[in-house]
């Protein structure tokens, strides 16, 4: 890459740069404002009082009460509390033992779960996915017992884009009395988060996906949804996430949540239409690739893609010698290529399943980086294709 050419950010998915206005808003809280929130002296009472006005611009977005917001480390934590606090509760009240999910949720779901199969013999029953990666709210339907305590079911997936019925899913729960949790982190600034729309009754979010600061989530949780707290300590968040509080990072977090919000619909058509001239070309200029994910119900900045005959770590790499930062859910941990499990339970086989290639744009994407992107991408599979890794050209 040429020193004076500009790096082009198409992972959004993986991380996001923090907002100025956020970064402003968190500075006194580092230095001035830098109480404990559970001190009692003035000091202590700003900081809380910076703390509660969070809780209040979480609530607001997703329409809920602020009593109903736990401040978590990241989005990881919250997913993790919230099965775990709900599998640990029904455990504690002898209510069931039998949990609902599908194959293609994040790691933070899926090892949780996982878990708490292996160590606490919960059932897990994983409802199958479609070739677009959709779970039919019927499935789900089917796979309930009378033992079961616990639907999740991701909003969007974070590999292909596909955005779940999770309404239709909700319904579903709310009707036989079962809680329904959705990991909502790939979602906080494109979509609606309104707790009661979607018919949720745990929702999980993370700050750093919509231009929040790093380790901070969110985890909404419904009155009424009994939660066995996983950490034990003092009595923070109502005693559902001990430990001290972060509040200059939960004031960062709110901000960003509120200032996502209100420009996510502007926003989602600017990144929609670059996304789709995206798609559009590399479909044309691309032999033998597919679109991965559904065409239509996917998250508004996702572009994702099955490559033939190349490898998605080769060509990530490839792509950064270029200066295009992207991602792809193929690993090659072992030496090997390893397919992406999202793929592979969308029914792909492993030669395509091995070359997963995820661009995701967001605020920084230029309609420049698009032009950029289309002329060199088609090159650089051509020469993996051909064997040459390209690092002299
Ligand atoms: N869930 C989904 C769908 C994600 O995409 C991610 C992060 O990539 C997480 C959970 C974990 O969030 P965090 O990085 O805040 O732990």
């Amino acid at each position: 890459m040429a020193q004076h050419q500009r790096r082009i950010y198409l992972d959004h998915a993986a991380t996001t740069p923090v907002d100025a206005r956020v970064i402003e808003a968190m500075q006194p809280y580092w230095s001035e404002q830098f109480g404990n929130t559970s001190s009692i002296h003035s000091i202590g009472r700003e900081a809380l009082q910076g703390l509660e006005e969070a809780r209040q611009t979480v609530a607001a977005v997703l329409h809920c009460q602020p009593n109903e917001i736990i401040f978590t480390g990241c989005g990881t934590e919250s997913d993790n509390l919230a099965l775990r606090g709900v599998a640990w509760a029904a455990r504690q009240s002898k209510r069931g033992n039998h949990l609902i999910t599908t194959p293609i949720e994040h790691h933070a779901v899926g090892e949780t779960l996982e878990q708490l199969r292996e160590l606490h013999g919960f059932d897990v029953t994983l409802v199958e996915v479609d070739e677009y990666g959709l779970v039919d709210p019927d499935a789900i339907g089917r796979a309930i017992r009378s033992d079961t305590v616990l639907i999740s079911v991701m909003y969007a997936n974070n590999e292909v884009g596909t955005l779940q019925p999770v309404r239709e899913i909700g319904q579903i729960a709310r009707a036989r009395g079962i809680a329904f949790h959705t990991d909502a982190v790939q979602c906080g600034g494109s979509m609606t988060l309104d707790v009661n729309q979607l018919h949720v009754d745990l929702l999980a979010l993370s700050a750093h996906k919509f231009y929040g600061p790093k380790g901070v989530g969110v985890l909404y949780a419904r009155h009424g949804v009994d939660l066995v707290s996983t950490l034990t300590g003092g009595g923070h968040e109502r005693g559902r996430r001990p430990g001290t509080v972060n509040v200059a990072e939960i004031v960062g977090l709110a901000l960003a949540l509120k200032l996502s919000q209100e420009r996510r619909e502007i926003e989602s058509a600017r990144v929609a239409a670059l996304r789709d001239r995206l798609v559009a070309g590399v479909l044309e200029q691309v032999p033998d690739v597919r679109l991965t994910g559904h065409p239509t119900r996917r998250l508004s900045n996702s572009a994702s893609f099955a490559i033939h005959g190349v490898e998605g770590e080769t060509l990530l790499m490839a792509l950064d010698l270029e200066g295009i930062c992207v991602s792809t859910g193929s690993a090659c941990t072992t030496g090997e290529a390893e397919p992406s499990f999202v793929l592979t339970a969308m029914g792909l086989p492993r030669d395509w399943a091995v070359g997963s290639l995820r661009m995701t744009l967001g605020h920084l994407t230029q309609p420049e980086d698009i032009t950029t992107v289309l002329d060199v991408l088609p090159r650089v599979i051509d020469r993996l294709r051909k064997n040459d890794l390209g690092l002299s050209d």
